[in-house]
């Protein structure tokens, strides 16, 4: 791209400067330079938005007289972007009365520098930008880890009742509009009061840990899910995936599940669970399925294999192709 030139600063450019006057720009570098930041220059605003939508800034000094696009119609765009990272937007001019600087700051900079540019005073407003930009940071860091928090359960670390509701909906919808199968497994416990009856509720705790750790180990990760459904129940979601391939996950899932609690291998308590499992397989033409009525499906399944025995998967019987002629 013609008009503007890197730096020969190896770190990534945190700072993108539009101006238009060679040697304003030139002092700009300079002190910048001596500042020991890095920054890509350009000549105008047009130039500037080409590169900030190239690449992230965190800082953006702009002039505000300049040919093709200028200071302000800069500051418009650039905030009229959907940003997850905020951009800090100095604004350089030579007129400092009342109604030049409200304009300025009302096309979204956050702060100007009356030209010709002092350094010690950029360096000072420089250092502003930097703690409001760090203060930035640090809440999408504390936003983060609550978001979290909030779709977590917080003993076994699977997804919780809340994110499973939302969530489930939100992949119905996607079997449907794709035409993509979809395969839920309810998971629950065998005999787990037991489990607490003879070792404790804090060894229950940490058996529920170790099944979740077992569960997420027998999926793909980042395409399937699990949630805590209920107290030592579990709800499985397994995107486009159909009848066989659910079975093979549970039968899978059933094998790896199991295990001694208690660090006795000799003990004839050992961990099982039994499953219930469902298949969408979304018919564009027929009344769709809710998230309740196919953990409904579910759930009669996993009484089945209670039912019949326990620590066993039972599916809801069907086949595509019946399903599908
Ligand atoms: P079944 O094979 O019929 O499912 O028998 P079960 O004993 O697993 O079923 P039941 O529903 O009678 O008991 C579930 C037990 O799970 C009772 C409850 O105290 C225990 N439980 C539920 N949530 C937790 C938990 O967070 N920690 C511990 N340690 N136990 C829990
Ligand atoms: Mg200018
Ligand atoms: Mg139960
Ligand atoms: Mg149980």
């Amino acid at each position: 791209m013609p008009g503007w030139h890197m730096t020969s600063h190896q770190s990534p450019a945190q700072i993108l400067i539009a101006e238009d006057d060679p040697i304003s720009r030139s002092l700009l570098e300079l002190y910048l330079e001596q500042g020991g930041y890095s920054f890509v220059s350009t000549k105008n605003g047009r130039e500037a938005l080409e590169l900030y939508n190239a690449q992230p800034f965190s800082i953006v000094i702009t002039d505000w007289l300049m040919p093709e696009m200028d200071g302000t119609a800069l500051c418009k765009a650039i905030r009229s972007q959907p940003s997850d990272r905020y951009t800090f937007i100095i604004l350089l001019t030579s007129q400092n009365s009342p109604g030049a600087l409200v304009e300025g700051l009302e096309a979204g900079a956050d702060d100007y520098i009356v030209k010709p540019v002092n350094p010690a005073e950029l360096r000072v407003r420089l250092k502003g930008a930097r703690r409001i930009l760090d203060l930035e940071s640090s809440l999408q860091k504390s936003l983060a880890e609550i978001r979290e928090l909030s779709i977590h359960d917080a003993l076994t670390g699977a997804f919780n009742r809340g994110y499973l509701d939302q969530q489930l909906e939100h992949e119905i919808q996607r079997a449907y509009r794709y035409q993509h199968p979809l395969s839920l497994i309810l998971c629950d416990l065998d005999h787990f009061k037991i489990v607490n009856d003879t070792y404790g509720h804090q060894a229950g705790d940490e058996v529920l840990k170790r099944c979740v750790q077992n569960i997420v180990q027998s999926i793909r990760h980042n395409i399937d899910w699990v949630a805590r459904y209920g107290g030592e129940e579990f709800l499985i979601a397994l995107p486009e995936t159909g009848a066989e391939g659910c079975g093979v996950v549970a039968e899978r899932m059933r094998e790896n599940i199991s295990f001694h609690p208690g660090g006795d291998d000799n003990s004839i308590l050992k961990i099982s669970a039994s499953f219930g499992t469902v298949t969408l397989l979304p018919d564009p033409l027929a009344v769709r399925t809710s998230a309740v009525d196919l953990i409904q499906r579910a759930d009669i399944c996993l009484y089945q294999a209670k039912q019949s025995g326990r620590n066993r998967v039972v599916a809801e019987f069907y086949s595509d192709e019946q399903v599908e002629s």
